[in-house]
């Protein structure tokens, strides 16, 4: 099937990025290395990078106009691993227009939808094949993959919402999912600042 892009009269595409099939839109890749300062054991990122650069997350942003009435819409793909025992995961962001709400739906894999707003509010939602998660307006977000296969998403928001990855960048979130006794764990993060 040929993928074409018709913002102004509808389409459908290929989306079955789990068979390899993916949309034409090349992926945007994240590796550690592009990463190192947002995990909490910084000793165990340095060790792991002197022996390569492993892939944390890719995703697909299909290019959506920038208009309020259109929605953006993509796939993101969050590899299994842990850097000590903290899981992999996406770096985390808010949205430029912080009043922006966004859906996630999970294709395949298991983890969690780290949550939070400004006033400290601090939600774990689950991220399984069958669960959707809606995840509100002014929440920063960040997927974490727990288990033992990638976690494959699909998202949408409003097309002209934006990115504001900076603040989760100099912040951090203030909790951390790392794995505990065998079984992931919400903690504290010592580096939250
Ligand atoms: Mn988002």
């Amino acid at each position: 099937m040929q993928n074409n892009f018709d913002w102004a009269h509808g389409f459908i595409i290929n989306f079955a990025l789990s068979n390899g099939a993916s949309p034409e839109a090349a992926p945007i890749r994240r590796f550690l290395s592009q990463m190192t300062g947002m995990y909490a054991d910084q000793q165990a990122a340095e060790a792991l990078l002197k022996y390569g650069d492993p892939l944390i997350y890719e995703y697909y942003d299909l290019g959506a106009p920038d208009n309020a009435g259109d929605l953006a819409f993509g796939s993101s793909i969050t590899y299994p691993g842990k850097i000590g025992d903290e899981y992999f995961m996406t770096k985390g962001h808010l949205h430029a227009i912080l009043e922006t709400a966004e859906v996630y739906n999970t294709l395949s894999g298991t983890g969690f939808m780290l949550m939070e707003n400004g006033d400290g509010d601090v939600r774990l939602m689950p991220l399984q094949p069958g669960v959707a998660v809606y995840v509100p307006k002014g929440y920063a977000h960040r997927s974490v993959n727990s288990g033992s296969e990638p976690l494959v998403t699909f998202f949408t928001l409003r097309a002209d919402a934006g990115h504001d990855y900076g603040t989760i960048e100099a912040k951090g979130f203030r909790n951390l999912v790392v794995e505990r006794n065998g079984r992931p764990e919400l903690v504290d993060n010592p580096r939250w600042k």
